[in-house]
């Protein structure tokens, strides 16, 4: 990864205008990977300039759209921490897109045409094969009235496009640099379906003008889209915003994001047991030159967010990275942000124990399994048999446990030292057999921690219970 270059907030450039966002999705299911890192982007942009962040419903897709969806990406963005300043409903607004789309109609800039989807891809194979661009004809746009008459006699609905500038579009991206289209090689768009429906493009552009969008973050696969959407824009008097395209993510190996990643949902990581600031971390510097590193909150991806370190190489996600950075998180978080979730998880074992876990973490279910070592039930390990032998010598140089002299951070080293001397056992063949009668397990935090968490009595039984019990051979 590369090193971190963070710059100071001040020398972030000022947009000219006053920084409002929107985060456009179509409730059309959860939230995967891909909307989350634009919504994180937007947010982030938002929190760095002291702007708006809107949450819009891309609702107009009535039969696709639904309630339960609204709800679960509110529910992901909530799970993230990603506060939105207002919320808005696209289908809400179908008035004001009906009043564009008369005035669009009567302007003769949304014109009828009638072909089915069957004749458009004919034409479009037609022209493929003379060598062809498959732009639309403009085939609706030459129909005199009575043709147009004769059509609807036929029981044709129209469908409406937008007629294009055959101009040079042109934008600054904030990511992808000077970016530019002709309109002459590009299709008139269709604005409005058959059944008066609309697609996505008008009230897209009509909102963005209404709600004083500065910015317009999103995928590049919506560069097209801006092509049009800025030519519309113009058309309806509004001002563009200014675009940022980020690249799309790919799997490790650098194809397109599998179906299974892709498809990732917010749900599945959170049923994963991730950290929400494990997955903002990764995804708010992936694809920037920026450390992918942990951070203890969103405050300080704010901090270090800077929209010009987004390059346009398309950025690796692995899950094996998630799982890094959510070990990370755990390892920092301190015991005030754990302790609500331990309470959760009946784990609360104080600060003491906490600090002694959290560095072996991967997953905050796991402090679950730590507490019931430290303070429950475990089936303690006996490596090998000749151990046995050594674990009862244990047990008789354990430390006393008065309140005069308690278990502290000491006893352990003061016990193996003790043992050391006694059995000339060292390194891994002193600590391995405590370890495994100990903790019922071959790895975790550092048994100086543990012990005096456990206290004389759990202890002295795990070891008499190992030294004892041959089906606790490993
Ligand atoms: N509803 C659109 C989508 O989810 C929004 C795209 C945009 O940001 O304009 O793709």
């Amino acid at each position: 990864m590369p090193p971190a270059s963070v710059r100071p907030a001040s020398v972030r450039p000022a947009p000219v205008r006053p920084v409002r966002v929107r985060f456009a999705p179509s409730p059309t299911g959860r939230l995967h990977v891909g909307n989350v890192r634009t919504a994180l982007v937007n947010w982030l942009f938002a929190r760095a300039y002291g702007g708006s962040f809107l949450l819009r419903f891309d609702d107009t897709d009535a039969e696709r759209s639904r309630p339960e969806y609204v709800e679960a990406i509110r529910a992901d963005l909530r799970w993230l921490g990603l506060a939105w300043d207002e919320e808005a409903f696209q289908s809400a607004r179908a008035a004001r897109h009906a009043e564009v789309v008369a005035s669009l109609k009567a302007d003769g800039r949304l014109y009828a045409c009638y072909e089915t989807p069957d004749e458009l891809e004919y034409k479009r194979r037609r022209q493929r094969a003379r060598g062809l661009p498959p732009i639309y004809d403009r085939a609706g746009l030459a129909l005199s009235d009575d043709e147009r008459a004769s059509l609807e006699a036929e029981g044709r609905r129209p469908h409406w496009r937008l007629k294009l500038d055959h101009a040079d579009i042109r934008w600054d991206d904030l990511v992808r640099g000077p970016c530019h289209y002709d309109a002459a090689h590009l299709s008139d768009p269709v604005l409005v379906r058959e059944d008066g429906t609309l697609l996505y493009t008008l009230p897209s552009v009509v909102d963005d003008i209404d709600m004083g969008i500065s910015h317009v973050i999103r995928g590049e696969d919506h560069v097209v889209n801006t092509a049009v959407q800025i030519q519309l824009c113009r058309v309806l008097g509004g001002t563009p915003p200014t675009f940022a395209h980020l690249s799309l993510m790919t799997d490790a190996g650098g194809g397109g994001l599998s179906k299974r990643l892709g498809s990732l949902s917010v749900g599945d990581l959170r049923d994963e047991g991730l950290e929400p600031l494990a997955v903002s971390a990764l995804l708010a510097r992936l694809g920037t030159s920026d450390d992918i590193q942990a951070v203890e909150s969103l405050d300080a991806l704010v901090a270090g967010f800077d929209l010009s370190h987004f390059g346009r190489a398309a950025p690796k996600f692995d899950p094996a990275d998630l799982s890094r950075l959510n070990a990370r998180v755990l390892h920092g978080m301190p015991y005030e942000t754990a302790r609500p979730r331990l309470t959760a998880l009946k784990a609360d074992g104080g600060a003491a124990f906490w600090d002694a876990v959290r560095g072996n973490l991967e997953r905050f279910a796991d402090a679950a399994e730590w507490h019931a070592v430290a303070f429950g039930d475990i089936v303690p390990r006996l490596g090998a048999p000749e151990d046995a032998g050594f674990l009862r010598t244990a047990l008789e140089a354990l430390p006393e446990e008065t309140p005069d002299a308690p278990w502290d951070g000491q006893t352990w080293a003061a016990w193996t030292g003790a043992l050391k001397a006694a059995t000339g056992r060292k390194g891994k063949g002193l600590f391995m057999p405590l370890r495994l009668a100990l903790t019922g397990q071959a790895k975790g935090p550092e048994m100086a921690a543990l012990l005096p968490l456990m206290g004389r009595a759990r202890a002295a039984d795990r070891l008499r219970r190992a030294a004892a019990d041959p089906s606790s051979l490993a």
